[in-house]
């Protein structure tokens, strides 16, 4: 077998410039479940995009305990999250990961941002900085760039920050939802990569473990589409090649309001327990999702195929199990 490199080298080798075309990609796709709480409908909604979309492409998926948030954690509950995965049949071919084992690859990165003068000690003590570790669903409030000069209280624990340049705040394209335009500056200000206590932030964990995975899209809620710009900034920052987005509308209840963590009526452990079948769920979800014209069971074998992302709703979908 000639080493690596051989046939680039040989009488045949290419001219200067010459490409052999794209390399190969494999899809790569993520669940990346925070272990605060149940599973329920809704993140099942997500990961049964995020599966098929995988399964469909035969791609890869891989599962990612996000566990940074070390007070949030809750005992037992990464377990509960695989098991539960494991019962509706949303498979995973990689991991599980967590970040709790990947302090050390952070801080490479966060070494890298430095060296570039892109991250900046800062001292201020703020909810927004003890909240930096979860997932900002929705909206995160915005830092006015106290320490940008230097840290104001320099007696004071420091977290990191990310220096946002204009060029930073820029639009994407969703697979989902389309042109997403750029944020407004007002939404998009320095935001930390660590906390004053250690602990490294949401945004930088992600893109470290999305990069290193070599995730090729990500497919998650879309409450957390403002994170994506910032992502996108630190793809760039750490020149690191950035994958695709695409953001699935959340699902409501028969209320109207949003499915949630705290509402354990729509757990898939309290749905098991009552003896709703996975068929039965993936039904509600595939529904939800314009996949089935009716919420009957369903397989995940029957799904296969039908899933296009561009015609998924782009807004809240109702998703209820009728009793
Ligand atoms: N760990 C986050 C959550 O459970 C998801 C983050 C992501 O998909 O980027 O909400």
């Amino acid at each position: 077998m000639p080493a690596a490199g051989a046939l680039a080298q040989g009488p045949h080798a290419p001219a200067a410039g010459f490409r052999y075309g794209a390399p190969v990609t494999v899809y790569r796709t993520r669940f990346a479940p925070s272990p605060t709480g149940q599973m329920h409908l809704g993140h099942a909604r997500t990961h049964l995009v995020a599966w098929l979309r995988a399964r469909d492409a035969g791609g890869r998926v891989l599962m990612r305990i996000e566990d940074l948030d070390r007070p949030r954690v809750v005992e037992g509950a990464a377990e509960g999250l695989l098991r539960d995965h494991e019962w509706l049949g949303l498979d995973w071919d990689e991991g599980p990961l967590r970040q709790s084992t990947r302090s050390a690859r952070y801080e490479e990165a966060l070494d890298v941002l430095r060296a570039a003068g892109r991250a900046y000690p800062c001292t201020c003590s703020r909810k927004d900085i003890a909240q930096a570790a979860s997932a900002p669903h929705d909206r995160e409030p915005v830092y006015p760039g106290t320490c940008r000069e230097g840290p104001t209280q320099p007696w004071r624990p420091r977290a990191w920050r990310f220096r946002v340049e204009d060029a930073d705040r820029r639009g994407f394209e969703d697979g989902v939802l389309g042109a997403v335009p750029p944020p407004a500056p007002d939404a998009m200000g320095d935001f930390v990569l660590r906390r004053a206590d250690g602990l490294f932030a949401y945004q930088l964990a992600v893109t470290v473990d999305d990069a290193d995975e070599g995730v090729t899209e990500v497919v998650r809620g879309a409450d957390l589409v403002a994170s994506t710009p910032r992502q996108l900034a630190l793809y760039r920052a750490l020149g690191l090649r950035a994958p695709a987005f695409a953001h699935v509308a959340l699902a409501v209840d028969g209320q109207g309001r949003r499915l949630a963590k705290r509402d354990g009526a729509q757990s898939i452990a309290s749905l098991r327990a009552a003896g709703v079948s996975p068929e039965r769920i993936l039904g509600a979800l595939a529904c939800s999702l314009g996949l089935t014209a009716s919420a009957a069971p369903v397989s995940l074998a029957e799904l296969r195929g039908r899933l296009d992302l561009s015609r998924l709703p782009p807004g809240p979908a109702r998703l209820a199990l009728a009793g």
